[in-house]
């Protein structure tokens, strides 16, 4: 039997989710006056040189797109009607879309004020099936918003957010691994990530007019037409997408790596590093008084995939727990099965143990932060004290510290809907 080649192994199956809400800042509108609804309706410049930055589905309709300057989307939707916007409203509910998306992973990473990523790969033991998540996601937006949130789903980013945007308005899409060059198939090679409409005019003209006109073209000739760039789309146009979510929670972590002198590829070595690191980080968690609920273990692979310094790709894979921990050898085991489970194949010249996910930082934790910006402190520890606060306010909303009990509650209250299992898929 013929091995697949090093880079065609996409390793175990990731489970990513694309939220999107729909027309997101003419859905709030419409919400807060009822005199809106069902009417086209854009949100934007009205002026001469506006613009349309959203548009309802009324509107688009008639051919009304963001984006569009104003005075075509008027000349396409005479009754149309226009308003400038309320920025600070739609940051506002912003704040809120993405309080619910955080419970529902520890990592996620947000596009746009109304667009994320949700990896939800280590939580798929606690949370169960991803078209149920899927389901519960977009009742708990409407629920907390009023608003409508399309989802797709999908093993790599790509596929999730051409997912999500073959689910709208108002739906669900998950596309499963099996089933993702079938799905990508027949799409134009414009909805693949990084063609615009030039690129598109090229790739048309080579005739390459499908995704699967791409992703079953000779790689030779691929190459030889279209370079190094060919190569990375055609393998994007297979649903090849190695972009872990990015979570914008990092920042919130505990983690510990290093780089061997010589790349490593022997499993005890390994362990035994990943739980040196382990304990370290479980140190570090005591000693600020925080527990975490998700395990992630970081490697980078020995071998150079591209130029530059991102050539040796960083891999992730991570845990959820059901309890929280600040314990070393909790931490160890898991990293540990994560290696063993769905671990590095070859050689790696990094690896890294992390806890994110942080329960609730806690009322010590903020105010030992308050008081710390009271006091006369130096004005590089100042520094810090305000980043780590507005980190936690960027994460967990303003008045973090009076909402704290709040979330307490309200996470509490979801753990006990997972634990039955059997939640209704939703109303849709
Ligand atoms: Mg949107």
């Amino acid at each position: 039997m013929k091995t697949p080649p090093e880079s065609a192994r996409p390793g175990p199956p990731r489970c990513i989710l694309h939220a999107d809400m729909d027309a997101f800042y003419a859905s709030v509108e419409q919400r807060d006056d009822p005199t809106l609804r069902g009417r086209p309706l854009a949100v934007g410049g009205d002026g001469p040189r506006g613009v349309v930055a959203a548009a309802s589905y009324e509107a688009r309709r008639f051919g009304v797109r963001s984006a569009m300057p104003s005075f075509e989307a008027r000349r396409l939707c005479p009754d149309l009607v226009f308003l400038r916007g309320d920025l600070r409203k739609y940051a506002r509910e912003s704040r809120r879309i993405f309080a619910v998306f955080d419970e529902f992973s520890p990592s996620v990473e947000g596009l746009s004020l109304d667009e994320a990523f949700i990896d939800l790969t280590g939580s798929r033991r606690l949370l169960g099936a991803p078209a149920d998540v899927g389901a519960r996601l977009r009742d708990r937006v409407r629920e907390e918003t009023g608003l409508p949130v399309s989802v797709g789903i999908g093993p790599v980013k790509m596929v999730a957010k051409i997912a999500s945007a073959e689910a709208k308005p108002d739906g669900l899409l998950e596309v499963e691994p099996g089933g993702v060059r079938k799905f990508l198939a027949p799409l134009p090679v414009r909805r693949i990530w990084g063609v615009g409409p030039v690129s598109e005019r090229r790739l048309v003209e080579l005739g390459f007019r499908t995704v699967d006109d791409l992703a079953c073209a000779d790689p030779r000739i691929v190459e030889q037409l279209l370079g190094r760039w060919g190569t990375e789309l055609a393998g994007l146009a297979r649903g090849e997408d190695l972009r872990e979510v990015e979570s914008r929670g990092a920042a919130l972590s505990y983690s510990e790596e290093n780089t061997f002198r010589e790349d490593v590829a022997d499993r005890a070595l390994l362990g035994a590093t990943i739980l040196t690191h382990a304990e370290s980080v479980a140190r570090r968690l005591r000693n600020d008084g925080v527990r975490g609920r998700t395990v992630v273990l970081k490697w980078r692979e020995a071998r150079r995939r591209s130029a530059g310094p991102r050539g040796y790709p960083l891999r992730t894979r991570q845990i959820t727990l059901f309890e929280a921990t600040d314990d070393g050898a909790v931490i160890a085991r898991e990293a540990r099965r994560l290696l063993a489970d769905s671990g590095p194949e070859e050689p790696v010249r990094l690896v890294g143990v992390g806890v994110s996910g942080l329960e609730d930082p806690g009322r010590a934790q903020l105010s030992l932060f308050a008081d710390g910006l009271e006091k006369d402190a130096d004005p590089g520890e100042r520094a810090a004290l305000n980043r780590a606060l507005d980190e936690l306010e960027a994460r967990f909303g303003a008045g973090t510290v009076v909402r704290a009990s709040q979330a307490r509650a309200d996470r509490a209250g979801l753990s006990l809907q997972i634990k039955r299992g059997e939640d209704p898929a939703g109303d849709r």
